[in-house]
């Protein structure tokens, strides 16, 4: 039951390819709406929805709560600005710092953003003792801005764009000596994903996010984990630092945030915090009435449906068809990588195949890093769209797992 729609996938194409900037990389489909981990295209063809919103649809599309607070809220007030104070924006400071540190948010609308203002915030504080310098992590992505660009440790994203901010370098994410070798007396911040999403669903070793945290206590650095990916429930706690038993100085969280709404949140201990005085950041868009809203909704929708022990739950399932996998395509299924709803499995060959033979049967996956399959599902797909999507990336595998 798709719903109407004024255009053909074909002409919203030639639209763009007059009119909008060519510097993504597009399915050639159209897509017009969705409901949970079910998305329509403009020619009414149902598709299922492992990669729902590039992971910023963690509760599926359109979830009744939220799009119930967003409807009332755009009634209310669509937008004041932050010289006034905002209900909503406390309240949605407030329902994160209690599940995260205690910390304090700074509001903006995207992950690169809470990047900045993170990475400024971490300057901010270390500025009268001389510290500047930020350390991140090969393989790492922290967006596309320039601070979050020269954070990002990947070669192919900087190319075109020199010269970077100065100050930032790269060691090798999992590895404590070349950490602790690139920490000097002027290094402000360490920033690191507690996963590596892009860069391809990359887990820290036992112990690795524990020894940053401790050489960086050591050494008087600030640690700030980027968990625009991993936030809000993804890996079935509400941050991915939480399996670990340790505290960021300043997180980041964007993408699924506020279930899909454009909305992202550094949040820092109001030690670090204090460092950003008035008129020291700002945006404009920043912890407006309809994001934070939504972003209350999607707590309450995670809370009242226990969908955190639902993310892990689903992400087992997940692992017990890839382990079939991996026994009956030992070629191709070189490694298989899961927490909650944040999947990986890692190929022999480049995965892109397998994401286009996906779409022409219907399921929407992700490729990153050359050959890793990239799933991240809503934390309520329901068993049966598990096991149909799973039996149709099986036959698109098969497709090119070597011969034995
Ligand atoms: C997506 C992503 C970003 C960038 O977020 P944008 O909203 O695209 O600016 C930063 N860090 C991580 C870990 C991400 O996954």
């Amino acid at each position: 039951m798709a719903q109407a729609t004024t255009q053909t996938s074909a002409e919203t194409i030639a639209q763009f390819d007059r009119y909008v900037v060519p510097n993504y990389r597009r399915y050639p489909v159209c897509l017009v709406r969705g409901e949970g981990s079910w998305v329509w295209d403009a020619e009414g063809r149902r598709l299922l929805d492992f990669f729902p919103g590039w992971g910023c649809n963690l509760l599926g599309h359109c979830p009744p709560r939220v799009v119930e607070a967003v409807r009332d809220q755009v009634g209310q007030l669509i937008h004041v600005p932050n010289t006034w104070y905002i209900e909503a924006q406390g309240a949605f400071a407030q329902a994160l710092s209690e599940r995260s540190f205690g910390g304090q948010c700074f509001f903006c609308n995207s992950g690169a953003e809470a990047n900045e203002a993170a990475i400024k915030m971490a300057k901010a504080f270390g500025h009268a003792s001389g510290r500047y310098k930020v350390v991140s992590m090969e393989n790492g992505f922290h967006g596309r801005t320039y601070a979050a660009l020269s954070a990002t440790a990947q070669p192919k994203y900087h190319a075109g764009f020199e010269p970077l901010v100065p100050g930032f370098s790269y060691v090798p994410f999992n590895h404590l000596e070349a950490l602790a070798s690139a920490l000097d007396d002027q290094t402000a911040a360490v920033i690191v994903e507690p996963i590596q999403g892009e860069g391809g669903i990359n887990l820290p070793a036992p112990g690795y996010l524990e020894g940053v945290r401790r050489l960086c206590d050591e050494r008087g650095v600030l640690l700030i984990l980027d968990e625009v990916q991993t936030g809000l429930g993804r890996t079935g706690e509400w941050f991915a630092y939480q399996h670990h038993g340790i505290e960021p100085d300043i997180l980041t969280c964007a993408k699924a945030l506020a279930a899909g709404v454009a909305a992202g949140v550094a949040i820092a201990t109001p030690e670090v915090a204090a460092a950003l005085k008035p008129g020291m950041h700002a945006s404009t868009f920043g912890g407006n009435p309809i994001a934070c809203r939504a972003g209350l909704a999607a707590i309450e929708t995670i809370e009242a449906d226990g969908l955190l022990a639902r993310g892990r739950a689903v992400g087992e399932r997940f692992r017990s068809h890839f382990e079939r996998w991996r026994a009956e395509m030992p070629g191709l299924v070189r490694d298989i990588r899961i927490r909650g709803v944040m999947i990986g499995l890692e190929l022999s060959v480049d995965a892109s195949a397998v994401v286009v033979d996906c779409m022409d049967r219907g399921l929407l996956i992700n490729a990153t890093h050359g050959t890793v399959i990239r799933l991240l599902p809503a934390l309520n797909v329901a068993d049966e769209q598990i096991d149909e999507g799973c039996a149709t990336l099986a036959d698109a595998l098969r497709r090119v797992a070597p011969q034995a």
